[in-house]
């Protein structure tokens, strides 16, 4: 997939910056143009029988590859730094199918308690009714997720950090321990994006992003990205071959241009969560804030060990109120949306339902979650619009 040879092409002692700018683009046929083109196909002709026959041509069908998927698989590839990437419709597709492809009837899996919810019902619904064995361990295990190993588990899957409550995992503890088992590691790498957190280079086997988020990075697509180390490259090459996956050619454009700012947005995104979070920190209503990067969170020493930067999506609980306070704080938010997903360069802010997220492990915390992602506004005017917020919810509960 890399094309490390060709002159021009970016090697791989240049930051992440520069490849995300250069990636990607000496595939295909139109070299000069900046851009590749974006492909609309099915069929593609061959110029006679016996080439046909051979599978002697670049190129073959729609379904098997275009210049665009192509430059956008390489690009994914190189910023990993993974035998292979492939994207997917949508970033639940990307969990679910890493998932399909390491797994098998029989097998028995383990799963973080702070796993993204959707994914948590695939493999309770679906893998079980493949007679697969589904069990949630607590985010907080280590190296001692081995106590859990039985000779039938197959594969570890972790989230770092839980997109709701930030709960950072040891992963190079459990992707040993799990090698070690001789089983699969697969980790969605959604929060930090690869510029931040390269999971291969930390013993993981199968990395998974919801590419909808920071990699399209615009609201305007959904998109999945599975990257995979030479270990479980074949599985999941089979599977999504056999399933029949890939992406519209619009789709997949909007993600390669996506990636060549990934870098300077993901700045921003951080820098301005940095200061609402250091903000709200301050803040007496404020209980908790839930952000990584800060010394007070729990797991900061993971992050800061393992981690070279944080984005833009953060959570804090709030002290205690009605609901109505939560209303009354969210619904009068002029800058922040109310919306799903994050990444995109607007800023959103969502009240999470709490109650049965978890199973392995308990979420203890009482006050009112509230998670936020910082977009591109001005930090200035998303702290304005949270301080606004928060004289709401004081002023319609008892702490006003
Ligand atoms: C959004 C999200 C997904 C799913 O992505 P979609 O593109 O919405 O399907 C998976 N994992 C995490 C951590 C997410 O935030």
């Amino acid at each position: 997939m890399q094309n490390d040879s060709k002159p021009g092409s970016p090697s791989s002692h240049e930051q992440p910056a520069t490849r995300l700018v250069h990636s990607g683009r000496n595939e295909g046929d139109l070299v000069p143009f900046v851009n590749p083109p974006v492909v609309h196909a099915s069929t593609v002709l061959f110029p006679d029988l016996q080439t046909m026959q051979k599978g002697a041509q670049r190129w073959s069908y729609g379904r098997r590859g275009t210049p665009t998927s192509v430059a956008l698989d390489g690009a994914l590839c190189e910023l990993e730094g993974a035998a292979q990437s492939w994207v997917t419709p949508s970033g639940l597709a990307a969990c679910t199918v890493a998932l399909l492809a390491l797994a098998s009837t029989g097998d028995h899996v383990l799963i973080t308690d702070s796993v993204y919810g959707p994914t948590r019902h695939f493999a309770e619904r679906t893998l079980t009714r493949l007679g697969i064995e589904v069990e949630f361990y607590d985010p907080a295990a280590g190296a001692d997720i081995t106590a859990l190993f039985k000779p039938n588990t197959r594969v570890v899957y972790l989230e770092s950090p839980g997109s709701l409550t930030f709960d950072m995992q040891d992963v190079p503890a459990i992707a040993a321990a799990t090698r070690a088992h001789g089983a699969f590691s697969i980790i969605d790498n959604t929060w930090a994006t690869p510029l931040f957190f390269r999971p291969l280079e930390h013993g993981v086997d199968v990395v998974v992003h919801a590419g909808t988020k920071y990699i399209v990075g615009h609201s305007d697509a959904m998109m999945g990205v599975i990257s995979a180390n030479d270990r479980a490259r074949r599985p999941i090459h089979r599977l999504y071959g056999d399933m029949g996956l890939c992406v519209g050619p619009d789709d997949m454009y909007l993600a390669l241009r996506g990636l060549r700012t990934l870098d300077v947005r993901l700045r921003q995104h951080q820098k301005a969560a940095l200061t609402l979070a250091r903000w709200l920190e301050t803040q007496p209503l404020v209980k908790r804030v839930l952000h990584p990067a800060l010394p007070s969170a729990p797991g900061h020493e993971i992050w800061k060990r393992d981690y070279t930067g944080s984005s833009g999506l953060f959570a804090f609980v709030l002290q205690e109120a009605p609901q109505k306070s939560v209303h009354a704080m969210l619904d009068g938010l002029k800058l922040f949306g109310l919306g799903y997903s994050w990444g995109g360069f607007e800023s959103l802010a969502t009240f999470p339902d709490l109650r049965g997220i978890r199973t392995a492990t308990r979420w203890e915390e009482s006050g009112n979650l509230i998670r936020v992602h910082a977009g591109l506004e001005a930090e200035e005017d998303l702290l304005a619009d949270l301080a606004a917020g928060l004289s709401r919810y004081a002023a319609t509960s008892n702490l006003g």
